[in-house]
């Protein structure tokens, strides 16, 4: 992909910070165009609405369907906005292409399915349109994945690419609906500088408490924009209620977002923060190789002794132990268990490969 154009409608670059908002579905024409209008007013110039909807279950509503295209046409006719929704097959893109809509977004659960991907992308190519094209992340953290769905409609010669990341399923209980687990949008951006990415605070989140955070955060990572869900009505709304803001507060919310755009300077100063972050990181790799050396010697000892690689109450031992000291030290729970869990599965390896040696 070495030819990614800007995310462009009829031609014109869309500027940065991209903002799309709008409800999770398209519910009623009342509805979609009140929260609309709710939207031009707080300056929004990108619409979104979901038609077909994709439920973990039946029973969940799966979208008013074509009909709601034309509510979005109407909503393009009111207010000048351009207007988005996803698609998850080949009718769907037919459907959004014969109504015109200016922008189209694959979901998270199509995404991470490569028979509906290459199906878009062939329509998309025999379509000859240039729309643009935003590909949520899959929704387990595979960013070959993520990358494969992208290759696929660059392959059909779809160039205004873009992605949005919308955060990963994890079980169990936590603070965020879909984690976020940064480094995989950073490492797509390290590997594609010029892919735009789009943060989606609503389905990360999944309340709307955190959609300011979020939205701060990834504006200070560099992203390109946000997609936000918004509703004239949101405790009310038919899907993801707990996520949506009214216009207003969507207002409120862009406000008061700090967009970072000049670019860095380098004064003495940060040449000198700099310098010492390098010593930093050369010290960790030295002192994480030692480690190892020593794990290596462990694992020696446990070959011939006939020991388990793994002992889970010494493992358990040294991760509330550290958790603790970090915590200690201002740093959070989470990353001092990240980093913890890498070094460990590092050290079953070498281990690992000892007994098999
Ligand atoms: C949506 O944007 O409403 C949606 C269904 O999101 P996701 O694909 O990220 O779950
Ligand atoms: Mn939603």
């Amino acid at each position: 992909m070495t030819d990614i154009k800007p995310l462009a409608i009829n031609g014109n670059i869309l500027d940065r910070p991209i903002i799309i908002s709008g409800p999770c579905s398209a519910e009623t024409e009342e509805q979609v165009l009140t929260t609309a209008k709710g939207l031009a007013r707080a300056g929004v110039k990108i619409y979104r609405a979901g038609i077909w909807k994709p439920r973990t279950k039946p029973g969940g509503f799966e979208g008013v369907g074509v009909p709601g295209l034309a509510w979005l046409n109407k909503v393009r006719e009111e207010t000048g906005m351009k207007v988005s929704t996803e698609v998850a097959n080949r009718g769907h893109v037919e459907a959004a292409l014969e109504y015109d809509l200016d922008l189209l977004w694959i979901g998270a659960r199509t995404s991470a399915n490569p028979f509906a991907m290459q199906e878009i992308a062939d329509v998309l190519r025999d379509s000859g349109r240039d729309i643009p094209v935003l590909v949520k992340n899959p929704v387990n953290p595979d960013l070959e994945l993520w990358i494969g769905a992208l290759e696929r409609l660059y392959n059909a010669g779809i160039t205004r690419l873009g992605v949005i990341h919308r955060g990963f399923s994890t079980y169990g209980p936590q603070l965020y609906r879909n984690h976020p687990q940064w480094r995989i949008p950073l490492e797509l951006r390290r590997r594609y500088p010029d892919l735009p990415i789009i943060c989606d605070p609503s389905h990360i989140g999944g309340k709307r408490e955190l959609i300011a955070s979020l939205s701060q955060q990834a504006l200070d990572m560099g992203f390109d924009g946000l997609i936000i869900e918004s509703h004239c009505d949101p405790d009310c709304a038919w899907s993801d209620r707990s996520q949506q803001v009214t216009p207003e507060v969507l207002g409120v919310i862009l406000d008061n977002l700090i967009f970072r755009d000049s670019p860095v300077p380098t004064t003495e100063n940060l040449v000198h923060l700099r310098r010492q972050i390098d010593r930093l990181d050369n010290e960790l790799i030295e002192i994480l190789a030692r480690r190892m050396n020593i794990s290596r010697e462990i694992g020696t000892y446990k070959r011939d002794h006939n020991m388990p690689v793994v002992q889970p109450a010494r493992y358990g031992d040294i991760m509330s132990s550290r958790v603790l000291a970090a915590k200690g030290l201002g740093m959070s729970e989470e990353f001092m268990r990240t980093v913890l869990a890498a070094i460990h599965e590092e050290s079953v390896r070498i281990q690992v490969e000892l007994n098999n040696k």
